[in-house]
């Protein structure tokens, strides 16, 4: 018997037991033949879920933070000006992350649940001259999503690196990292890509990498800098051994195993899944009556869901009631409305049988909290658009 809840929150996600089972490899070392293959592979892949062809890819142990530690340290020096656009809690840990490499930072914001308009964004990049713009493709604490295609024009119209944080949505959401110009989008292994938690990954654009050639001064973080690991990943990718740091090894297979499962599904069709797996939650939850953070459906991620308490429920009762009933949600992040909202994640390996459990625990929560809805007018309105 499966006697365990499902593991619905944003990340770690419910793994794909091939991909648990390829890291069971006793005595691998990071220089065996075996190893060198599954390396150089992963590498190859990423560009093909990436959609950046001619990109370069980094894998390194670590978790998402260190990813973005990593384009902030290496592409800005002290004084130089980044703009960072906010929507919500993993945007804001960019400016600050930034600001500790000196780097002189502008914060634009909507208010919460909100996209700031682009207009004001292009206004800002005429008025003032800025080596770097950062965003945050899915935000987790607010499940916002912006269009990240406009940016990418903006960046090459102004000569400003785009950096894309898709820690939430990199092989969930649509990206095509070459054909809409952004030069760093970067991610971590446990969320959409469904691997365990431990690696920090990115794709880094020709120009990005010019960029970081003509720097003035050394890179203020030694264990992220290109120039060390850039030698690391041609190596292995041209089958050759390489060391700077030891590679986490056992989660490379994993990596490169969910690569495999990606790119077989293929990624118009995983983009696709995403979109009706969210579509069906989003639809639950409007029968339940329940609101979500997003000002609306147009910016509401895929990859995950934050909808907002009912009047009246003591959350961490509710999201109790929910686990007791077979699915594991998170509370909300956001600093602001903590206390206001849970999250939903259906990312990665999510199936609509996943959703259909989720939704029945969540009126169960509701039940058991005395909150009035009409029975099973979630399920319905999930299997609804399934079936559509
Ligand atoms: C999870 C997340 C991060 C941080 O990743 P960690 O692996 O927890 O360090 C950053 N940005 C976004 C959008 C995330 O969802």
């Amino acid at each position: 018997m499966k006697d365990r809840p499902l593991l619905m929150i944003p990340g770690p996600i419910e793994f794909d037991p091939d991909v648990i089972k390829s890291m069971n490899q006793p005595g691998k070392g990071h220089v065996s033949p075996d190893f060198i293959e599954v390396f150089g592979q992963a590498i190859q892949q990423m560009r093909k879920v990436w959609m950046c062809p001619s990109g370069q890819p980094f894998i390194i142990a670590g978790s998402g933070t260190l990813a973005m530690d990593m384009a902030a340290a290496n592409l800005i020096e002290a004084g130089e000006k980044a703009l960072v656009i906010s929507t919500g809690y993993f945007s804001d840990r960019f400016a600050e992350l930034l600001t500790r490499y000196g780097a002189d930072v502008t914060m634009i914001a909507g208010p919460l649940g909100h996209v700031p308009d682009i207009e004001k964004i292009e206004a800002e990049m005429n008025k003032n001259e800025y080596k770097l713009l950062t965003l945050t493709h899915v935000d987790t604490s607010t499940a916002v999503r912006i269009d990240p295609e406009p940016f990418g024009k903006l960046g090459r119209k102004y000569g400003t690196i785009t950096v894309l944080d898709g820690v939430c949505s990199v092989a969930g959401e649509e990206i095509r990292q070459e054909r809409w110009d952004i030069d760093v989008v970067l991610t971590a292994s446990q969320k959409a890509l469904g691997v365990p938690a431990g690696l920090a990954l990115m794709i880094v654009s020709s120009y990005a990498m010019e960029r970081f050639r003509s720097r003035e001064t050394a890179v203020g973080n030694y264990y992220v800098d290109w120039n060390n690991w850039l030698p690391v990943m041609n190596a292995y990718e041209s089958g050759k051994p390489s060391y700077f740091g030891t590679p986490p090894v056992n989660l490379v297979y994993a990596l490169k195993k969910s690569l495999d499962q990606i790119l077989e599904e293929g990624m118009e069709t995983r983009f696709e899944r995403h979109r009706k797996l969210a579509a069906a939650v989003r639809s639950a939850l409007k029968a339940l009556g329940i609101d979500q953070l997003p000002e609306n459906d147009e910016i509401a991620a895929n990859t995950l869901s934050a909808p907002r308490y009912p009047t009246g429920i003591e959350g961490a009762r509710f999201l109790q009631e929910v686990n007791k009933a077979g699915a594991i949600l998170a509370g909300g992040l956001h600093p602001e409305i903590k206390n206001e909202y849970f999250r939903i994640g259906h990312m990665g390996t999510v199936s609509r049988g996943d959703i259909l459990v989720t939704i029945g625990a969540i009126e169960t929560g509701l039940l058991k909290c005395g909150i009035d809805f009409r029975e099973g007018s979630g399920i319905k309105a999930a299997s609804e658009i399934f079936n559509t």
